[in-house]
């Protein structure tokens, strides 16, 4: 099959013979991570068969709230995102970088051996897609490359989703980033389920992606089974959660960095990370050292960090961002704004993540909506300057 052609069919699999794909990935040498139920929520872990996929489960989120649900049918795929990106796989959230151990007098250093694991990504989501390509700009795409990073990305199968069910915080839409998956997968899916049958429509974008799916029962798609693919693809765009007004969104920001809506969701911001922890783009770093009771070794490590410590600004004498206000302003800025610049893309997908697990329910979209309703707002003379 030539991959012009590949790229371009649909075929048609049934629920029934879904494993069988699982099974091919399994024995070209990859581990499945897919979603599961853990801990009253659907996350990215590793699984072995469709039966442990979260069948019949669904979910609802709103600002600060996630709460699973049952839902009326059998679908696998039936929720939106969860607390889990894939980046945890990609970019973990803790790499050892060296160890030293006591030899002698002496000590020795040691590289661990980074083995990188071959990963299949099952039930991908376009605003997934769009988040991995903006990592792989960020930590491949320059002068400077995360090895670490690059051997998981390189080795990694891609089987997206279109989503069937968006969120009640997700804006793909607004970002233009979902719901329907556009590039960068090897198969894709639509999840299709009626009174009489369960079935998916696939698309192949790769060549190992065509590879895959030719060990799989399938047959073409029919013209009715594509089109029943493309409505539940436009249902979920017309059932977005969140909007967000992107156009003119960087210069918005930027020439209100003086507004008094920093201070107002500073009242309410807890400076506790959560939202760059979830976030499926957020991609800072920390370097420790860590040594154990013996004093016999030691090791550095790399793990995530995120803006909103007051530790990660801190350079000589203090931390150039104090305030809780000069934080989530630093955030919400460069994800929005600034982003653009740096890497050409903003720096949000609309996955909504930040937006429900913010224990205090902050939500950007109604953080950009408040700016924009009173553009050139000025705080007082009384307030400090951070
Ligand atoms: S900023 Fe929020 S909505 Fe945007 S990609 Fe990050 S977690 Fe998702
Ligand atoms: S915006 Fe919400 S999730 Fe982010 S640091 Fe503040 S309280 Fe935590």
């Amino acid at each position: 099959m030539g991959s012009a052609g590949a790229q371009q069919a649909r075929w048609t699999v049934e629920r029934g013979d879904l494993q069988q794909l699982l099974d091919a990935l399994r024995g070209a040498g990859y581990r499945l991570i897919g979603p599961r139920l853990r801990d009253a929520a659907i996350v990215y872990d590793a699984i072995d068969r469709v039966e442990d996929l979260p069948a019949g489960w669904t979910d609802r989120q709103d600002g600060g709230s996630y709460r699973l649900e049952r839902r009326g049918d059998q679908a696998l795929f039936g929720y939106a995102v969860g607390p889990h990106a894939w980046k945890r796989f990609l970019h973990e959230p803790r790499l050892s970088l060296w160890r030293a151990r006591r030899d002698g007098a002496g000590f020795r250093v040691e590289a661990p051996a980074d083995e990188a694991p071959r990963y299949a990504f099952i039930g991908v989501r376009a605003c997934e897609l769009h988040a991995i390509a903006i990592q792989d700009r960020v930590l491949t795409g320059d002068r400077y490359a995360d090895p670490a990073y690059r051997a998981r990305r390189e080795g990694a199968f891609l089987v997206a989703l279109n989503c069937s069910m968006a969120g009640g915080t997700c804006f793909c839409v607004s970002m233009k980033t979902g719901p329907r998956v556009g590039s960068g997968f090897d198969l894709a899916l639509t999840e299709i389920l009626d009174t009489e049958r369960h079935f998916f429509v696939v698309e192949i974008g790769s060549e190992r992606g065509a590879q895959m799916l030719a060990g799989v029962a399938r047959r073409e798609a029919s013209a009715e089974e594509r089109a029943e693919a493309e409505a539940v693809v436009a249902r979920t765009a017309g059932s977005m959660g969140r909007e967000l007004q992107a156009e003119g969104l960087p210069g918005l920001l930027l020439r209100n960095l003086e507004h008094p809506r920093w201070d107002e969701v500073a009242g309410r911001c807890l400076t506790c990370a959560n939202c760059t922890m979830v976030c499926p783009t957020c991609f800072c770093t920390s370097v420790e050292d860590v040594t154990d009771l013996s004093g016999d070794s030691a090791e550095r490590v790399r793990r995530w960090d995120s803006c909103f410590t007051t530790d990660f600004s801190h350079l000589h004498g203090g931390a150039v961002r104090p305030s809780a206000r000069s934080r989530y302003r630093q955030w919400m800025t460069h994800k929005l704004a600034t982003w653009v610049e740096q890497f050409g893309s903003s720096g949000c997908v609309g996955c909504g993540r930040c937006i429900t697990w913010c224990p205090v329910g902050i939500d950007l979209t109604e953080e950009a909506r408040a700016i924009r309703q009173s553009d050139g707002a000025k705080r007082g003379k009384d307030h400090g300057r951070a």
